[in-house]
């Protein structure tokens, strides 16, 4: 009696299921603010929206102002993940609270402890390794062995790094602090400043080019540049590429320092499984494979296989510190460069 014609009902049903599926063809997407270039992730993120069916805004931008840009934006942020290429800053933003942690037992699988934050804010999806680059015709790798000895006298004029307001470096004397202490780690950075070749200055790939050119004979550098530098296809950097070699730096004691790429789900997330997926997707083996060889960067497990480029290298041992000690320890390590004179 009261129900409605059968055209009526037809017409309910259809509306109703019309409904269902706008709301799931709403839900099915997922919101990127990244700090990586767009051609070093957007065909995985592709692939991610083939498999699952989400779509994947992508916002590029530096890591700075993105942060800065969810923050203002707060909880009406339109961004449900934060990608960075440094833990200092996914600790910055955890900090800011414009994260949230995530419970994901295939993420606390997958990433490694020291490489992820110990809440669930943000989880590291690629290592990069912080190494000593030199000059093969004028350094014997023999003289070679720590960060620490790069302070040597036997250095004096022949050490090329970039600035302190890096944060590779800031990171690098973040995990000096954690390892050495205050006072071994200020000292050593005066005896670094007076090795320096030049007044720091360009990136991590001018350093390496300038090893190569003879201005200085050790560099310390991520090793992506170097990597880079060899696959990119300009002959130019192929040329100095070829004229240094890579050594991996304190490997009879903690190991090398590393850092992480990696992402958080936002705090005001909407697509908040979406955004979980997406970490979940890229941290798979698979994954990773794509992802670290795209960016010469290492995998987050040692079991994933390298590309030749980096497996010409050699196998090599990570410090494993948490890397959110280099976001925990970011103020003191730039105030300790600043009073070692490190401009
Ligand atoms: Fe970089």
């Amino acid at each position: 009696m009261n129900q409605p014609p059968l055209a009526g009902r037809t017409f309910f049903a259809l509306l109703s299921t019309l409904f269902c599926l706008n709301t799931a063809a709403q839900a099915a997407e997922v919101n990127v603010y990244s700090a990586r270039k767009e051609a070093l992730i957007k065909p995985l993120l592709d692939q991610f929206s083939e498999e699952t069916g989400i779509t994947v805004n992508l916002v590029t931008g530096s890591g700075d102002a993105l942060l800065t840009r969810l923050q203002s934006e707060g909880r009406n942020s339109p961004a449900d993940l934060l990608l960075t290429t440094d833990a200092g800053r996914l600790y910055r933003a955890q900090e800011a609270g414009v994260l949230q942690a995530v419970a994901s037992e295939t993420l606390n699988t997958a990433v490694p402890a020291h490489l992820r934050s110990e809440d669930g804010f943000w989880y590291g999806l690629s290592v990069r390794a912080r190494v000593i680059v030199y000059a093969p015709d004028r350094v014997q790798p023999e003289q070679l062995s720590t960060y620490e000895t790069l302070a040597e006298p036997q250095w004096k004029g022949r050490v090329c790094i970039r600035s302190s307001g890096n944060i590779y470096n800031q990171s690098l004397v973040a995990s000096m602090l954690a390892a050495d202490g205050e006072a071994a780690t200020s000292e050593w950075m005066k005896g670094l400043v007076a090795n320096f070749a030049r007044p720091p200055q360009g990136g991590d790939r001018d350093q390496i080019k300038a090893v190569a050119a003879g201005q200085c004979d050790v560099a310390v550098v991520n090793s992506y540049y170097l990597g880079g530098m060899i696959t990119g296809g300009d002959t130019a950097e192929q040329a100095a590429a070829a004229k240094v070699a890579l050594f991996w730096p304190n490997q009879s004691g903690r190991g090398a320092h590393v850092n992480v790429s990696g992402a958080g789900v936002t705090k005001a997330a909407k697509n908040h499984d979406q955004a979980v997926a997406l970490i979940e997707f890229l941290a798979r083996d698979a994954s990773q494979q794509w992802y670290a060889q795209t960016n010469n960067e290492f995998p987050i497990r040692p079991d994933i296989p390298v590309s030749p480029t980096l497996a010409s290298w050699g196998a090599f041992k990570g410090d494993a510190l948490n890397v959110t000690e280099l976001g925990s320890r970011n103020a003191e390590a730039v105030k300790a460069m600043d009073r070692a004179g490190w401009k």
